[in-house]
């Protein structure tokens, strides 16, 4: 047993898409895997267990609020738009290393949920309960294995306490083998309730976002911004699929003439497309969300393989177990509003920009394949 003075808080944030994969090869709906789950890491020694998609909240509203203060700023700012999603540190990588800074001003500031969560819990959840950040050991659970080399960045370490706000991420097949490892069945352990960041947020069962599995940014920035650009309400978002299924478009259109068009860009082949459209000032999208992984997140490379199941089946699956969660949008969660205020000093504010917005950096060409820099 760890001295007091090594004795850390362990706290385990689990994303949505992890708990989908995770509730198909258990054969147990999304709100039991997400009860059975916390049970299971309070019994292997965490202390509190936490939904990302919560922190999403955050993202998402910062991503809209960015995008409108863009959109506005575009007759004087040439780079403003399109901006592009960095919520996907597959696709962040890349831009950094084989584009830098050519793309680097594009990319939307927005931190990811998981590094908005590494918020929270090493600055808020760290005052709540009277302990600096170092003294909080973070983990979170997440589709792929870049949310690892995102959490490494030098842009979440903590210089001061020497701590980065996500100290430890498990793939969504790192839990399983740890469940068996440990020989438990899910099955077969009591639900416990996720725990809430504050007295007024609700925990009671999972909850997500509309606009699919990589987080619904292109729709809920899309939403937003037609409501506080034009004054006009969607009711319904309809993708119209281009080149494939992993290259969409939405527009909003008023008089024959397009308001707004917004792409959902997917895997390496179309990146690299939308890439050279921007490089010919051939670009025709305000705002793209961009992933690296064909499908998006539900289909991450560190989600759960089946040998028996075809993959296009099973990531059916996934996507069905994903999109049974009751989903919210940000501005109504309760208590998301009650943390600008009491943690953040209030929307745009500085400390909600140090908190919830990271910074990209131009990387050196490396000149061996072993010299890899984040
Ligand atoms: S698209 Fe793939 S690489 Fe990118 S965040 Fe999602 S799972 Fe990770």
């Amino acid at each position: 047993m760890a001295a007091p003075s090594q004795q850390r808080l362990v706290v385990v944030s689990v994303s949505p898409q992890s708990r989908a994969s995770l509730a198909v090869q258990l054969q147990l709906n999304p709100t039991d895997t997400a009860r059975k789950l916390t049970s299971f890491f309070k019994k292997i020694g965490a202390h509190f267990v936490f939904d990302t998609a919560f922190s999403r909240n955050f993202s998402l509203l910062e991503s809209q609020r960015e995008f409108v203060q863009r959109f506005r700023e575009q007759a004087s700012s040439p780079q403003a738009l399109p901006v592009l999603a960095s919520a996907c540190p597959g696709w962040i990588c890349y831009a950094e290393k084989t584009h830098s800074s050519f793309i680097i001003p594009y990319l939307s500031t927005a931190r990811s949920p998981q590094q908005v969560m590494g918020s929270l819990v090493k600055d808020f959840l760290a005052q709540q309960q009277h302990l600096t950040p170092d003294k909080i050991y973070h983990v979170t659970v997440m589709p792929c294995y870049d949310k690892k080399l995102e959490a490494s960045r030098p842009d979440f370490f903590n210089q001061e306490y020497q701590t980065r706000d996500v100290d430890c991420v498990l793939t969504t097949g790192e839990v399983f083998k740890l469940l068996e490892e440990e020989g438990i069945l899910l099955s077969e352990l009591e639900p416990a309730l996720l725990d809430g960041l504050s007295s007024s947020v609700s925990a009671e069962e999972p909850t997500s976002h509309r606009g699919g599995g990589s987080g619904g940014y292109l729709e809920h920035v899309f939403r937003h911004a037609a409501r506080e650009l034009f004054g006009i309400h969607v009711a319904e978002v309809t993708y119209r699929p281009l080149r494939n299924k992993d290259f969409q478009e939405v527009t909003l259109e008023q008089g024959g003439q397009v308001l707004l068009r917004f792409a959902a860009v997917y895997g390496f082949r179309n990146i690299q497309n939308l890439v050279q459209k921007l490089k010919r000032g051939r670009c025709p999208y305000h705002y793209v969300e961009v992933m690296a992984c064909p499908a998006g997140c539900l289909n991450g490379g560190g989600q759960l393989k089946a040998l028996d199941t075809p993959s296009r089946e099973l990531l059916q699956h996934v996507e069905r177990l994903y999109s049974m969660v009751r989903t919210e949008a940000p501005e109504d969660v309760p208590g998301v509003w009650e943390l600008y205020q009491q943690w953040l000093q209030g929307e745009a504010s500085e400390r909600a920009s140090h908190l919830l917005h990271t910074q990209y950096h131009a990387v050196e060409k490396a000149s061996s394949g072993l010299s890899i820099r984040w």
